[in-house]
């Protein structure tokens, strides 16, 4: 499979191992004709974004814009949805920072509220301990997302159900519907079967990244490919052979 763009890459900003150049020089090495660095959120615990950074990696993508213009480079942040309520650790007044919005679940992030711990990060410790988080927790879980996605420009929703257990239609219905992609994570897809097939259901549209955290890894969609063995949806993954139609550049 190749893709157009990769729009979820990890840099030194967060926790990737290469700098800015060294993920852009893998994409144009592989052909790529887009580039988004989407490191974590700017509210992260342990290792997000600090803002002054933002002016410092903007820098950089202007010099390896005039340096390589073969490839489009945007800088992204990969959003936490960090409580019930659907709040994402991103500000409104902070989204014009960046070209693109990725937003998904992370361990290790500081709950909007202290509240939130218990009723939303909790069921996260509880999946990793019993396996499964309870039908309560799943239904709270998927009601937060669902609300992310109606109150934030959301672009991308990566690796659904990594960390913590949602119930997969409600939230493919939302990305549908609100224009959120839902995210085909080069290195992990939490879906079964099953949930894969109901999501196939819906009107969802697909994003293919590689969520590289070394250079070397950023364009690599090997492991979708496989996933999708047996299935028919190039015509449903919308970065294959453009730019993806961005919901939060259309607000803008
Ligand atoms: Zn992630
Ligand atoms: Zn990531």
């Amino acid at each position: 499979m190749k893709i157009y763009g990769d729009y979820h890459t990890h840099t030194i900003y967060s926790h990737g191992k290469g700098d800015i150049r060294d993920n852009v020089l893998r994409a144009v090495e592989v052909g790529l004709k887009d580039i988004a660095i989407t490191d974590h959120g700017l509210h992260h615990v342990v290792f997000g974004l600090r803002k002054r950074k933002i002016v410092e990696m903007r820098k950089k993508i202007a010099d390896l814009k005039s340096e390589f213009p073969s490839i489009n480079i945007l800088l992204g942040v990969e959003a936490d949805i960090d409580g019930l309520g659907g709040t994402i650790d991103v500000k409104e007044e902070e989204r014009e920072l960046f070209d693109v919005i990725v937003a998904g679940y992370h361990k290790a992030v500081w709950p909007n509220r202290f509240s939130d711990f218990f009723t939303y990060h909790y069921s996260s410790v509880y999946e990793k301990v019993f396996g499964a988080p309870t039908a309560k927790m799943r239904a709270r879980s998927t009601d937060a997302y669902v609300k992310a996605i109606e109150k934030h420009p959301i672009d991308i929703l990566s690796h659904i159900n990594y960390g913590l257990g949602v119930e997969v239609k409600p939230v493919a219905e939302a990305c549908a519907e609100f224009g959120t992609y839902l995210e085909l994570n080069g290195k992990r897809i939490n879906m079964t079967r099953d949930e894969f097939e109901t999501v196939l259901s819906t009107k969802v549209q697909f994003v293919a990244d590689s969520d590289a955290h070394f250079p070397n890894k950023v364009g690599d969609t090997s492991y979708v490919e496989k996933y999708l063995e047996g299935y028919n949806i190039e015509d449903r993954i919308a970065n294959l052979y453009s730019t993806p139609d961005f919901r939060s550049r259309r607000e803008k």
